[in-house]
């Protein structure tokens, strides 16, 4: 398999986790290539009255074990391939989890920066109104990813609504709480992580007050350098797209995420919590326990693995390392809790959004943190007796873990559900 594309990178990983399985050709003909990818030219009219159009996209990667799950990406680099690529990665991620959901994604190729309010709700509405019939509480159930938020999803469920003739807040998650929004969303996916962390801590030789450095000061960083403090450990390094800082004695991070929501950069606030200002490469090689990355894709290469001395590493972002650094990392006896598996509790609390709109009952914060954390436990434990059992790192045994039960899935389907003939 050529490694020319970001999808056929994200293949690798299925190729090997399949050589340690004996899984029929079959199942792995039907997961390297998307389901159904749809396509459309979105029009609409801009506050000045003239018409602009943009592409978007959804992929419904495979639907064997449920409907299509995955986020709507707004961005003016977006494009069909990394859709489909993201998409694929949550149909691992779902099966990991052992959701019953298959993988999707969406995107619109604009920088909503761009645009006004109200011209954001007319090309958000415009989604839905292209998808209508690809989307739907059975089919394919959206969410927000980057650039899209609480406030799109309502706009969204409420265009759903008026096409359907029907209220069905089941369509979407991560709406906002007055929509049938869950609690608990905010810090999902920085709680999964967390709590992956702490009970394999034994295992990964992370004592109480152990060091971290987390590169991507955003959604997901901040909440786990909150939680993580409030357990007792020590968050040393931040950084955001604009620069990093560093305190060994550990940084206030209450102080720095004040500041972050006062507008700052992690950078100006140096001074005020008496860190040093240090670069990004120097971030990513500090002397810490645990090395988080939460900011983009890609950002672990073949070129600056070589210089990474954490023990363990976090995956809160999707795809920070790429496949050909894995080795790298392998052979210096780092472990990699990866993000099919670290930022899974996104998702998780996305589904019981959906359970909850379904049933029509909604839970309070502790049941779904505890209903988070049962799931993180059973499944984090799952993979790690995996890795131990089959001598392969926990990426490996994510994705083996995720490949059994897809397989198990596509079998039970039966021969002539899939492939003709
Ligand atoms: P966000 O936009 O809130 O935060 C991203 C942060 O990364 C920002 O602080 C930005 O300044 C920083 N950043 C950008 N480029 C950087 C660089 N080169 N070096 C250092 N920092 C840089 O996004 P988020 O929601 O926190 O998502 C972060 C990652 O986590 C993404 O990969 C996303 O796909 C993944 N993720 C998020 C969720 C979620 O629920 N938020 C769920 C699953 C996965």
């Amino acid at each position: 398999m050529s490694d020319d594309t970001l999808l056929d990178r994200a293949l690798i990983r299925l190729e090997e986790a399949a050589s340690h399985l004996n899984i029929d050709q079959d199942v792995i003909e039907k997961l390297k290539y998307p389901r159904e990818t749809t396509k459309s030219r979105l029009l609409i009219r801009m506050d000045d009255g003239s018409r602009k159009s943009f592409q978007a996209w959804r992929c419904r990667y495979d639907d064997t074990r449920g409907p299509t799950k995955g986020g709507i990406r707004f961005h003016p680099d977006s494009t069909v391939e990394e859709v489909e690529t993201l998409a694929f990665w949550m149909t691992f991620k779902c099966a990991v989890m052992n959701l019953p959901y298959g993988g999707g994604k969406g995107a619109v190729r604009v920088d909503p920066h761009k645009l006004s309010r109200t011209e954001l709700e007319r090309l958000s509405r415009a989604y839905v109104q292209a998808f209508a019939n690809t989307i739907g509480p059975d089919r394919d159930i959206p969410a927000p990813d980057v650039y899209t938020n609480a406030m799109i999803m309502g706009w969204m469920a409420d265009e759903y609504g008026q096409i359907t003739g029907a209220v069905t807040p089941a369509v979407i998650t991560g709406k906002p709480i007055a929509l049938g929004g869950s609690l608990g969303r905010n810090d999902a996916t920085a709680r999964g992580g967390f709590y992956l962390v702490r009970h394999l801590a034994k295992e990964l030789g992370l004592d109480r007050g152990h060091s971290v450095a987390i590169q991507g000061f955003g959604n997901a960083g901040q909440f786990y350098a909150q939680l993580s403090a409030q357990d007792g450990n020590k968050v040393v390094a931040v950084s955001d797209s604009a620069g990093a800082i560093h305190r060994a004695d550990g940084l206030d991070v209450e102080k720095l995420i004040a500041g972050k929501n006062a507008g700052k950069r992690v950078a100006e606030l140096a001074e005020a919590l008496g860190a040093k200002i240090i670069s990004p490469e120097e971030l990513r090689a500090l002397e810490v326990d645990l090395l988080v990355p939460a900011a983009l894709e890609d950002m672990i290469t073949v070129d600056n693995a070589g210089s990474i001395k954490a023990r363990v590493l976090l995956e809160l972002a999707n795809g920070p390392v790429m496949p050909a650094a894995d080795k790298i990392l392998e052979g210096k006896k780092i472990i990699v809790l990866p993000d099919i598996l670290a930022n899974a509790g996104g998702v998780t609390v996305s589904y019981f959004e959906w359970v909850q709109n379904r049933q029509g009952y909604y839970w309070d914060l502790e049941e779904i943190h505890e209903r988070l954390l049962k799931i993180v436990e059973r499944e984090g434990r799952a993979i790690w007796e995996i890795g131990v059992s089959r001598q392969v790192s926990m990426r490996s045994a994510a994705y083996i873990h995720a490949l059994g039960r897809l397989a198990t899935a596509i079998e039970a389907h039966g021969t002539q559900s899939f492939f003709a003939g």
